[in-house]
């Protein structure tokens, strides 16, 4: 019978599906979502795969992304449960994660999280052996280095979210206080993602003019200013979220697709991520921590030699210290 396909269309040339592009990201819930979302805004990759054992959720979540396909130039958007959908990603972004539950401990939660990488690390090496992986899922330092033992990928190419998200949160802030966009704002937070994140405040700058010289007890307790507070602010934002929203989702998200821009497109530029920093600032451990990273298709090549004050590199090793607190009793 003649269909309207076979009636309106002529067949040229057999196709052969190659992706060329590829993003998987495992974990629907909101900051997956928020990361699919961002990455389709920026027409990033020619495929987009979603991975969740929660099924009903990844199809409804799914299908609420291709309808709005006229709208956005998307490319083709396939999820399963099984991994056998995120084959031949050039970049793989784990968001699945379980949640800390009331009375849970840190390190019960990170054993918990293991259990969960155990599994997915193993399937993505499977179906995506030359991927990049970014790792999202929180304590996010110390499951970067849980990815990286796991799957026993280079260094470059396993990168942790880190200090990226309060990286954009501290110069954002520092946009605020001086009526400036942040991206005009040039500052960085390093070391462990959250509580004992370092602000590198000899760096802050404006059109190349440096904070501390125009005030030069920034960021100490003697600024009468006390522009300190911003970094507090900092560190209290995602639990100010958390507390009113439940989740954190957007700013996550968008971060995330702008390290996915520096991979795919090799634009080598420089992000706050996390990275093995055994042999530096005085830490002999194998623990992941925020530096500035040059980040491209091989994921991160090089590093930027930041000088940091002495107190601010005590402030890194005491982060150094906690993470190998919790990494030293892990059970793979
Ligand atoms: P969520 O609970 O909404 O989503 C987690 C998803 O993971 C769920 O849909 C769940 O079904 C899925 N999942 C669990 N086990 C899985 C498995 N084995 N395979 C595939 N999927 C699995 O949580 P969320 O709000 O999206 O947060 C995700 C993670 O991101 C958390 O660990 C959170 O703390 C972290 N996070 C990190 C940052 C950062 O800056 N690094 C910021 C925000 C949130």
């Amino acid at each position: 019978m003649a269909t309207v396909k076979g009636e309106l269309i002529q067949n040229l040339a057999a196709e052969k599906p190659v992706c060329h592009n590829k993003i998987s990201i495992v974990g629907s819930g909101s900051v997956g979502m928020a990361c699919a979302f961002s990455i389709l805004l920026k027409g990033l990759t020619d495929e987009l795969a979603l991975v969740d054992t929660s099924e009903d959720k990844l199809k409804g979540e799914t299908m609420d992304l291709q309808h709005g396909s006229l709208f956005v130039k998307m490319p083709s958007i396939v999820c399963s449960k099984d991994f056998q959908v995120t084959a031949n990603s050039r970049l793989v972004i784990i968001t699945a994660g379980a949640r800390q539950e009331k009375g849970e401990t840190r390190l019960d939660l990170v054993q918990r999280n293991v259990a969960i990488f155990k599994a997915v690390i193993a399937s993505i090496v499977q179906y995506s052996p030359n991927c990049k992986l970014i790792v999202v899922s929180n304590p996010v330092d110390i499951l970067t280095y849980v990815a990286w033992k796991l799957s026993s990928f280079p260094k470059n190419r396993i990168i942790g979210s880190g200090c990226n998200l309060d990286t954009a949160r501290f110069r954002f802030l520092i946009g605020q206080k001086l009526g400036i966009h942040s991206e005009s704002c040039h500052g960085w937070v390093l070391g462990e993602h959250g509580d004992s994140s370092v602000p590198v405040w000899s760096g802050v700058n404006v059109a190349g003019v440096p904070l501390k010289d125009v005030n030069a007890a920034i960021g100490t307790e003697a600024d009468p200013e006390q522009w300190k507070a911003i970094h507090r602010e900092v560190i209290a934002s995602a639990y100010e979220i958390i507390k009113r929203k439940g989740y954190t989702s957007w700013a996550i998200g968008l971060s995330v697709a702008d390290l996915a821009e520096s991979i795919l497109k090799n634009l080598r530029r420089t992000h706050p991520v996390s990275t093995i920093i055994k042999g530096l600032y005085g830490i002999n451990e194998e623990v992941f921590l925020s530096i500035p990273c040059v980040l491209g298709e091989n994921g991160i090549t090089d590093f930027i030699k930041i000088k940091l004050t002495p107190e601010e590199e005590a402030a890194l090793r005491k982060s150094a210290d906690t993470l190998w607190g919790i990494q030293k009793d892990l059970k793979f």
